[in-house]
């Protein structure tokens, strides 16, 4: 742990993941734990760690990476904080995101620039960015995340590292600071599959503080990696091959699937004929659910609170004014615009309809298949405000991230090659509940 610290606080200036460290937490725990000697079983213990800023830390600053929530200091842990702490492993520190995870590129972080753990002129990815160059530039061995729309796989693909998320209801979501409620999930950032296995073993099941966390039993998730995928159901969606991603990624992606069938699965062409849709009806499920969701941050309750108000509406008004960024902003308009009684059935009605054809493009699948492999992403890390004059082009970048969250699907994105220089990231599907037959393929093509 101590070496961590000194480690980040080392490198860090190169890369900027951090937000916040956890140096006296984080070393009392430590010392509590040599103190209760070394339990030879437990491979987490004592391993240090990095907690995007999105999940609440007691007494540990939690800011979402918004202005609006500077200085905030929550007064219990997120569930997944709780669980790791008793399984042994160690929060080193907080990591820079995009603002409450809207984004790609953690480009809106109110606080800082986290840089691309390959090449520092190139974004990172997001939301999780801080979370996946932590994990990619060594500085931790594993880091969590959020993934709503891709805010895992993506910013894995990017640093090439192994990031997961697991099914909808895998893990608790309580202590998350939601952004949309029935998309996101908690995952895991690692540089190898098996340590991603063990760290969701230890954080996943039932919490009785978040309603939609689900009482399937856990697997050992670790049981089953031994390289053997014969017989294995591969499924490859034509739709996730479509123009736009870019050829080099394809081919890269090609081969590694080849490798899977040389390794003894079975490789069918597929189709998900509604996966097109995706991404307009997320942004208006996902900003909807986000409208709501931030409706809490009034000014009184938590963080900021701005100076000079005139009255109790001023304050709200001044407090979101002042406190939310642009993207923020942008996401509570379309979402309040697109719940409100004229333009509820032309477009969340609509939204919604389309969520469940696309849940059933992958059910139809699923009943043949084991799983989908297809890219992660339409291009490799890009440069710093690429797509800054059209957030239209940040948000067709999610394309092939977001038909998971739509379905509740767990998904994984594996390190596959590089074009350019750059890591390309394979994304491996399986049908809920399934994180098992994921981790066994990932590890054996590993
Ligand atoms: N890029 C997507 C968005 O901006 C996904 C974000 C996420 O998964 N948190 O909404």
């Amino acid at each position: 742990v101590k070496e961590t610290l000194a480690n980040i606080e080392q490198t860090d200036a190169t890369y900027d993941a951090f937000l916040t460290t956890m140096t006296d937490k984080a070393l009392a725990e430590a010392a509590a734990i040599d103190e209760a000697g070394i339990d030879p079983d437990n491979v987490l213990l004592g391993i240090p760690y990095g907690i995007k800023d999105n999940l609440i830390t007691k007494d540990v600053t939690t800011t979402a990476a918004s202005k609006i929530l500077q200085d905030f200091k929550p007064i219990y842990d997120a569930t997944v904080v709780s669980r790791l702490r008793e399984q042994g492993t160690v929060g080193v520190g907080k990591l820079n995101m995009d603002e409450f995870a809207m984004g790609s590129t953690t480009e809106t972080s109110y606080y800082k620039q986290t840089k691309n753990a390959w090449d520092q002129t190139k974004v990172p990815g997001g939301s999780s960015g801080g979370s996946a160059v932590s994990v990619a530039a060594g500085q931790v061995p594993f880091a969590l995340g959020t993934d709503t729309g891709g805010s895992i796989r993506q910013p894995a693909a990017f640093n090439g590292i192994v990031g997961m998320k697991p099914t909808y209801g895998r893990v608790s979501r309580f202590g998350v600071i939601a952004f949309a409620s029935s998309l996101d999930q908690v995952g895991v950032f690692t540089r190898n599959v098996k340590d991603n296995a063990s760290v969701l073993g230890a954080m996943a099941g039932m919490d009785v503080n978040d309603q939609t966390s689900s009482d399937q039993p856990v697997p050992d998730f670790t049981a089953r990696l031994d390289g053997d995928i014969q017989g294995l159901r591969i499924a490859v969606p034509t739709e996730y091959f479509a123009d736009g991603v870019d050829d080099q990624i394809k081919a890269t992606v090609r081969a590694g699937i080849d490798k899977l069938r040389e390794l003894g699965a079975t490789v069918d062409e597929v189709s998900l004929p509604h996966t097109k849709y995706g991404v307009a009806a997320y942004y208006i499920i996902a900003s909807a659910e986000a409208s709501s969701n931030l409706q809490r941050f009034d000014g009184i309750r938590y963080g900021f609170r701005p100076e000079n108000v005139k009255n109790l509406e001023d304050l709200y008004v001044q407090t979101r004014t002042q406190g939310f960024g642009d993207e923020v902003k942008r996401r509570i308009m379309l979402g309040t615009y697109s719940l409100s009684a004229g333009s509820y059935d032309a477009f969340f009605k609509k939204a919604a309809q389309v969520r469940t054809l696309m849940n059933d493009d992958f059910q139809k699948v699923f009943a043949d298949y084991d799983l989908i492999v297809a890219p992660t992403t339409p291009n490799v890390a890009y440069d710093f405000g690429a797509n800054q004059d059209d957030p239209e082009v940040t948000y067709m970048n999610d394309v092939l991230t977001i038909p998971v969250n739509m379905a509740g699907l767990p998904g994984m994105s594996v390190p596959a090659g590089f074009v350019a220089g750059l890591p390309v990231g394979m994304q491996l599907i399986a049908n809920r509940y399934q994180e098992e037959t994921i981790y066994r393929a990932a590890y054996a093509y590993e």
